[in-house]
């Protein structure tokens, strides 16, 4: 998959020095002075490239915080004319989009609850048709690569250049650690569909909690994304909005100087024999594997034959049951996890009931069954 429009690498954008780009600020701009004072302190960091504040926010319930509206663009333009930093803010409709470009604001990006929606994605990208101004587009709260792609296509279609992804996990109905979910499958695929696009990580809104913030930003900066955005605010237990995951600029410093930046190629080319051979490993393990499954889907198709001369139902739970605790028990006695064991497993048996289901139906896949 490859942008119809040419994009520019993150590491051609202004400020960026071979570091991660860096986008800090508060979730929500309160008052001038927090917005002024957390700006001044921030621009003292090295790393920041870019002030972000929500001047229109997306709340969940009514009655909470929505916002300061476009009195606090005139506070981005100053943050911007006395701390020389960029500026971003978060756009939801069209009306947004030309206010906050009235106001010279840098960045725009598109909020997890905005890129669900290909309507409003559409009309964000009808008002920014020939703009050149820097967009972020977050991914959506559901985890669907598809839709998180479909918006990206949509802003790229206005001829915006400097364009990117966001990741900031994914909602859950189960109550997690994280506050979203980091389903890090997802960004590493829009990696692999879209090579060119930066992508950048939100480690705030998927932790919910500062404390998470540094193992997440640390493994983005591992998987080799492109930059972090990290909410920050001047007096974090007084936010009005995202209070628990705010962090000080000072913390933030000390956060940045903890994280370690990792070369994606080595350059000491002893290094990269040893890694050679190992991938050569990895890569003789993997055709064992293929050629394990192969030999499991065929005794499962035997099985399919067999059930199907003696009209026997294809699912049998107990032995379903019988299956998985047993493999829980072996795998964990060979330091697997039980989350591998159990996605495996069950991507294993579910392969196995479609090629049963196959030889019943004489080849006709059924499409009744479940796909998990
Ligand atoms: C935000 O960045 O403050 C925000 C509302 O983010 P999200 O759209 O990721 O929830
Ligand atoms: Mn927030």
């Amino acid at each position: 998959m490859v942008l119809e429009t040419g994009t520019t690498h993150i590491r051609d954008w202004r400020g960026y020095k071979g570091r991660p780009f860096l986008i800090s600020g508060p979730c929500s701009a309160e008052t001038e002075e927090q917005v002024m004072a957390t700006a001044k302190e921030l621009a003292q960091l090295k790393e920041v490239n870019l002030f972000r504040a929500g001047i229109w926010k997306p709340r969940t319930r009514p009655n909470s915080f929505e916002g300061i509206g476009i009195e606090g663009l005139k506070w981005l333009r100053n943050v911007k004319q006395e701390t020389g930093l960029m500026v971003g803010t978060e756009v939801a409709n069209e009306k947004h989009v030309y206010e906050a470009l009235k106001y010279g604001v840098d960045m725009l990006w598109i909020g997890a609850r905005t890129s669900v929606n290909p309507f409003t994605v559409q009309e964000i990208s009808n008002a920014l048709n020939g703009v050149d101004v820097m967009v972020l587009v977050k991914n959506p709260i559901n985890p669907d690569l598809d839709l998180w792609i479909g918006a990206i296509e949509r802003i790229a279609r206005a001829g915006i250049s400097r364009l990117g992804a966001i990741h900031r996990g994914f909602s859950t109905y189960e109550k997690t650690v994280y506050r979203n979910q980091p389903n890090w499958q997802l960004p590493i695929e829009l990696r692999r569909r879209m090579p060119d696009l930066p992508i950048l990580c939100d480690p705030s809104h998927i932790a919910g909690a500062r404390r998470y913030l540094y193992e997440i930003a640390q493994k983005a900066l591992d998987l080799n994304f492109d930059g972090l955005m990290i909410e920050s605010h001047i007096d974090p237990d007084k936010a009005l909005s995202d209070s628990a995951q705010q962090v000080t600029p000072n913390d933030l410093r000390e956060l940045l100087s903890r994280l370690i930046l990792r070369s994606p190629v080595p350059s000491d080319p002893k290094l990269l024999d040893i890694l050679g051979e190992l991938r050569q490993q990895i890569d003789i393990f993997d055709d064992y594997l293929l050629d394990i499954l192969e030999k499991r889907m065929k005794v499962a198709e035997t099985i399919g034959q067999y059930k199907k001369e003696n009209n026997i139902t294809i699912l049998q739970s107990t032995r379903w049951d019988e299956i998985i605790s047993k493999v829980m028990i072996n795998g964990e006695s060979k330091g697997l996890s039980r989350e591998l064991i159990d996605t495996v497993f069950k991507a294993i048996h579910q392969e196995s009931i479609n090629h049963q289901m196959r030889v019943m139906n004489n080849g006709v896949m059924n499409l009744a069954v479940d796909k998990h």
